[in-house]
């Protein structure tokens, strides 16, 4: 088989090959969404209690097999083992809250003159989910299981480097007695599977998570075909830290180096009010000393390697070996390392400061008062997450209100949950995710009036 037609997951610990999987073309694409638009006819005309069940019934397969997820996820992703047990624990519960939604995707009834009207949430048909390397088992899943929730089949294209996790998620769905064909995940090119995807008229959604280069080219090209779309793109979230707040854990530097930064919620970057910024620096230099990075598999290990040669690269050409920076340390030898680093001599129009890393590294910025760290953090074409930390509880409700960005903390670097919305403003995405309307978004609203008053005469 030529490189074209197959995928070489890498070890981005070791850089040993953990496996090799063929990559899909468009014609494997087009015989999947078939599949899927077969599956899924059956699925949407099942009893609502009858899908909860099967959905249930493949989260206790996603709990029995946790740490072979994990152990999966640390080999193909690099993840910490810690965190990659998370994500499958993150998998398995939006499972069982989707399959929830299944039993409650109710619609309304509104008051009319001359008869009744009812609105019906129905399902779109095949969902393309296309999902990138950093988070790969909990993306894939926040994309996929409300689709399936809500009745649609779905072709899930996980990232070229990691398709490990998501083609076992896919194993377990049969395992557990979802219908063939439901839930499929192709691995493949971006450029050829993804785009396939994307083109695919019998696709009725994409659901795209990744950069905002690739998700501005997904969101044309889906205009052409007037298909919706979810995207959830790249950020440069600020963590806004005033005078009065607890500065040990306001400036926690795991706010930026989980998953060694590749995080599209990584708070990269800090903003300082003046008063405080020396202390600021001098906590940060102290914490980024003691962050331990090395072989993800070690429970002692902090923070573990990049995905790829590419990132490192792309990494590396953000911050000159002479740029003024606090820094920690990371391994000599084979794999793709870079030490957690908080650049401290940038502008704050800076391209460090401005554009997303996706990195161990994070930008230190003072501002003046509360006016100057509203006008910064808003100073980028991203608006997807943020923290700020004060005591003073009306400053911390002006700043969340004025600050435009789709999640924000308080006093806090909160997680995504899979209970609450997560989506961004601006650039970095288009719709939201999870919590208690992520169905409503897999479905069309249809309106029905039925006259009470007999056919016209
Ligand atoms: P991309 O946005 O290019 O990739 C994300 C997903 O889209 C992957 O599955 C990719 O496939 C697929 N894809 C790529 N091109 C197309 C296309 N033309 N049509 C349809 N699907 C496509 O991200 P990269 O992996 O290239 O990473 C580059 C940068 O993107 C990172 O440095 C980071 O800044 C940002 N990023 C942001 C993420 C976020 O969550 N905000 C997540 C990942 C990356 P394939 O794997 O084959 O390329």
């Amino acid at each position: 088989m030529s490189a074209e037609h197959e995928l070489e997951v890498l070890n981005p610990a070791t850089e040993e090959v953990v496996a090799t999987v063929p990559a899909a073309d468009a014609a494997d694409v087009d015989r999947a969404v078939a599949r899927a638009a077969v599956a899924q006819r059956s699925w949407a005309a099942a009893a609502p209690a009858d899908r909860a069940r099967l959905l249930r019934r493949f989260a206790d397969a996603v709990d029995t097999h946790i740490e072979e997820l994990a152990q999966l996820e640390v080999r193909e992703a690099g993840h910490l083992l810690g965190n990659a047990r998370w994500e499958a624990g993150n998998a398995r519960d939006l499972l069982l809250y989707a399959a929830g939604g299944a039993e409650r995707l109710l619609g309304k009834q509104i008051p009319v003159p001359g008869g009744w009207n009812v609105t019906f949430q129905e399902p779109l048909g095949v969902v393309g989910v296309i999902a990138p390397w950093n988070f790969p088992m909990p993306i894939a899943a926040w994309g996929s299981f409300p689709a399936l929730a809500a009745g649609n089949a779905v072709v899930l294209k996980p990232a070229e480097t990691t398709p490990l996790t998501a083609l076992r998620l896919a194993e377990l769905a049969l395992e557990a007695g979802l219908p063939e064909g439901l839930f499929q995940v192709l691995p493949g090119y971006g450029h050829v599977a993804g785009r396939a995807l994307v083109d695919h008229p019998d696709v009725a959604k994409i659901v795209f998570t990744g950069s905002t280069r690739t998700g501005r080219e997904v969101m044309e090209r889906c205009a052409r075909l007037v298909k919706p779309v979810t995207l959830e793109l790249g950020g440069k979230s600020p963590n806004i830290v005033f005078a009065d707040a607890d500065l040990k854990s306001a400036i926690d530097p795991f706010s930026f180096l989980d998953n060694s930064g590749q995080d599209c919620c990584a708070r990269t970057r800090i903003l300082v009010q003046e008063s405080v910024y020396d202390e600021v620096r001098d906590l940060l230099a102290d914490a980024l000393s003691t962050v331990v990075v090395g072989d993800p598999a070690d429970e002692k290990t902090q923070m573990g390697p990049l995905i790829s040669r590419q990132q490192l690269d792309l990494v590396r050409s953000f911050v000159p070996e002479d740029a003024p920076a606090l820094r920690g340390g990371a391994p000599d030898g084979p794999g793709f390392w870079f030490a957690p680093t908080v650049l401290t001599g940038e502008r704050h129009d800076s391209a460090a400061a401005c554009e997303e890393i996706f990195g161990p590294v994070a930008v230190l910025l003072p501002f003046t008062d509360e006016q100057d760290a509203i006008r910064l953090a808003n100073d980028t074409p991203y608006g997807l997450a943020g923290s700020l930390w004060t005591r003073d509880l009306g400053r911390a409700l002006r700043v969340s209100q004025a600050v435009r960005a789709g999640n924000l903390s308080v006093n806090s670097h909160s997680a995504v949950r899979y209970w609450t919305p997560f989506g961004g403003f601006k650039q970095s995405g288009v719709g939201r995710e999870l919590g208690p309307d992520a169905l409503a978004a897999f479905t069309e609203t249809k309106n029905v009036f039925i006259s009470t008053e007999g056919p016209a005469q």
